[in-house]
């Protein structure tokens, strides 16, 4: 069994497939890398570090835990290894949804101030024409 795919289908036709198995979710996971992923690294096997989240889980507990994955890929994009964490409480790591979630409610309320700072602005500038 392979479980959905860990990477959103490619766009391009190029990209490689990959199945690993997963020592923490023990299934078999699929994701998808760039043809020429393997360029430019500095030695090999090189490491791709990621987060996805428990799937298979037999404990309620751990149904929306993130794992901690880490792919040992060669030059040739052979996965050569696989390194699997259960996040727990300890990590300071955060997921890409949990990320965006927070960068969106930054960006919204930079957005909110800036909105204040210039109505503050136009009624300071009112008030010294007033005064003038
Ligand atoms: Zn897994």
């Amino acid at each position: 069994m392979i479980a959905p795919s860990l990477t959103p289908p490619p766009d391009d036709v190029k990209s490689v497939r990959k199945i690993f198995l997963c020592p923490v979710c023990k299934i078999r996971h699929e994701l998808f890398i760039p043809p020429k992923f393997a360029n430019n690294r500095s030695r090999f096997p090189f490491t791709y570090s990621f987060i996805h989240s428990f799937q298979n889980a037999t404990n309620i507990e751990d149904t929306d835990k993130d794992i901690l994955t880490t792919l040992y890929i060669d030059a040739q994009l052979n996965i050569r290894g696989v390194e699997a964490i259960l996040t727990g409480e300890d990590t300071n790591i955060i997921n890409r949804e949990t990320s965006q979630t927070i960068i969106a409610k930054l960006t919204q309320v930079i957005m909110d101030m800036q909105e204040e700072y210039a109505a503050l602005l136009k009624k300071f500038r009112d008030l010294k024409l007033k005064m003038e």
